[in-house]
């Protein structure tokens, strides 16, 4: 009787660094890679729309992949266990493997399904590809989790140079007769209506792309990183986390090109860039150890904090549309509409804008981004927002509200950030580019600009709504005392 095996693709579409492929590898005669869409099942997080844009194309490109090896991706729509119950009786497999995920609802969902598959006879195991570290095997010397993110990235430090990524397969074994895939196109991940223009101009999912992504970065723009990762109208950063999310590419794979790249591990755009890494592992620790923090802030006095009632929808309309009239707050927002990401400080800045400013709650935030990210992860994105909410893990203390003025005028001086996505302020000079509302009218009539015609009056007055939210503060105060 040849072995025949299931491999359950989730979040790790790649063969490289893959544990889970490569445990079911072992006495293998026959192999079936799986992908079973079942978003019903990670409701009330079930993928947004520029995630489900990045996963149609994640899964062709791991479908062409094992192709190349005589083999291919059976794609399952319905509820996961029904699914794979229905592959195993019909390949006769009887083992299966998958690598975790540590998100609040796949994890429920997961272990029921080991369970049930368990229990029918199969012998069913989960990996880790997307950590570093299990979030259970980082712990402060009382055994408690981490909540500050120096003191755990410390402890990480001490064994990094033990985790190394594994190759990929240089052969798979055939699949056995299955059950017919359903066509990709099925799944209706790509929008009806094309609004993904911008998406498909910017990115290429797939695991190739990812590795040849982290391949330049790495040998070429790390070296800047560490003061060009500020700067939004530069491509600084690595821009690898849709790849990340996607398990394109796993952080030991591209710790591992660092290494290979750079013998000094502590030079300094190196480290800086590593630490990034190590954000996104805390990010995982926290959601795996304070799941209700998706929806609820992790610092529970800020249940308190009394968020604006009056004109909310339209206010946060107009932070969604990039209306507000600040125009780093407009260029993110507009960034991230036309791409599917933004810049990291620009990220933080129409964060504090929304929670602080406009005094709107970050959950309204954090769903936004979820539905228009491409790299949208509930780990990541719930510790974003409430670190710059103030509510969060080793988060910005509420009473640091980011001036989104300032903060174009440091890290966006020559105001291109701005110019390219609020294509209308083109023509204001360097000194107004951040503040138009204080040009002189004949200077903004020069620059073809009418207030409130052709780019908003601000929304609110940053000075007032500052003030607005250190008030409200008070509230979360007394309610710690
Ligand atoms: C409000 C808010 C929401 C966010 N939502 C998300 C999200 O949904 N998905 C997401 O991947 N990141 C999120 N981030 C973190 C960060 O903005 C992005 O990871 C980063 O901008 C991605 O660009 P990059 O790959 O070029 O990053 P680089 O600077 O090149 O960093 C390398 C990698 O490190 C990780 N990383 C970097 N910064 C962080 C961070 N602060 N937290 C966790 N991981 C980090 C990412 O995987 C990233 O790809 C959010 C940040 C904020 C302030």
């Amino acid at each position: 009787m040849p072995s025949t095996v299931i491999l359950w693709f989730r979040r790790d579409l790649r063969l490289d660094d893959n544990p889970a492929l490569q445990a079911a590898l072992i006495d293998c005669d026959r192999l079936v890679p799986v992908y079973v869409h079942d978003p019903d099942s990670e409701a009330p997080w079930a993928p947004g729309a520029a995630s489900r844009w990045w996963l149609h194309g994640s899964l062709a490109s791991m479908d062409q992949a094992l192709q190349t090896f005589g083999t291919g991706l059976l794609i399952a729509r319905g509820d996961a266990l029904a699914e794979l119950r229905r592959i195993v009786a019909a390949t006769g497999a009887t083992r299966i493997h998958w690598n975790r995920l540590y998100d609040p609802t796949t994890r429920d969902r997961d272990g029921r399904i080991k369970q049930a598959l368990r229990a029918d006879g199969l012998r069913a195991e989960s990996h880790n590809a997307s950590l570093l570290f299990e979030p259970w095997e980082i712990a402060t010397g009382t055994g408690e989790p981490y909540r500050v993110f120096t003191a755990f990235w410390r402890r990480c430090g001490a064994r990094l140079s033990d985790v190394g990524p594994l190759p990929a397969p240089t052969t798979l074994p055939p699949p056995p007769e299955s059950p017919d895939s359903l066509p990709l196109e099925n799944l209706a991940l790509l929008p009806r209506i094309p609004w993904d223009t911008g998406l498909r101009e910017t990115w290429t999912p797939g695991e190739t792309a990812a590795l040849e992504q982290a391949r330049a970065f790495v040998q070429g723009r790390i070296q800047g990183y560490a003061s060009a990762r500020d700067l939004p109208a530069l491509a600084g950063t690595s821009a690898l986390s849709s790849h990340l999310h996607f398990g394109e590419i796993g952080p030991r794979r591209v710790l591992a090109m660092v290494r290979e790249q750079w013998d000094d591990p502590t030079a300094d755009p190196v480290e800086t860039f590593v630490r990034e890494i190590g954000w996104r592992e805390f990010a995982h620790h926290l959601i795996y150890h304070y799941p209700h923090t998706t929806d609820e802030p992790l610092d529970r006095r800020f249940a308190a904090l009394p968020w604006r009632e009056e004109d909310a929808d339209r206010l946060l309309r107009a932070w969604q549309r990039g209306e507000t009239g600040i125009p780093l707050v407009d260029a993110g927002m507009r960034q991230l509409w036309h791409t599917g990401w933004m810049h990291n400080r620009v990220r933080m800045v129409v964060a504090s804008f929304l929670t602080k400013n406009l005094r709107l709650p970050w959950q309204a935030g954090a769903r936004w981004f979820w539905d228009t990210l491409v790299d949208a992860d509930l780990a990541a994105n719930s510790l974003g927002w409430q670190w710059s909410a103030g509510c969060g893990a080793d988060a910005a203390p509420y009473f640091r509200i980011f001036n989104p003025v300032l903060q174009g005028e440091r890290f966006d001086k020559s105001g291109a950030y701005v110019r390219r996505w609020c294509p209308e302020l083109a023509r204001l000079p360097d000194k107004y580019i951040h503040q138009p509302w204080t040009a002189p009218s004949a200077l903004l009539e020069h620059a073809g600009i009418r207030l409130g015609r052709d780019y908003p009056a601000p929304i609110v007055d940053l000075k007032a709504s500052r003030e607005a939210a250190l008030a409200a503060y008070e509230v979360v105060k007394a309610a710690g005392r």
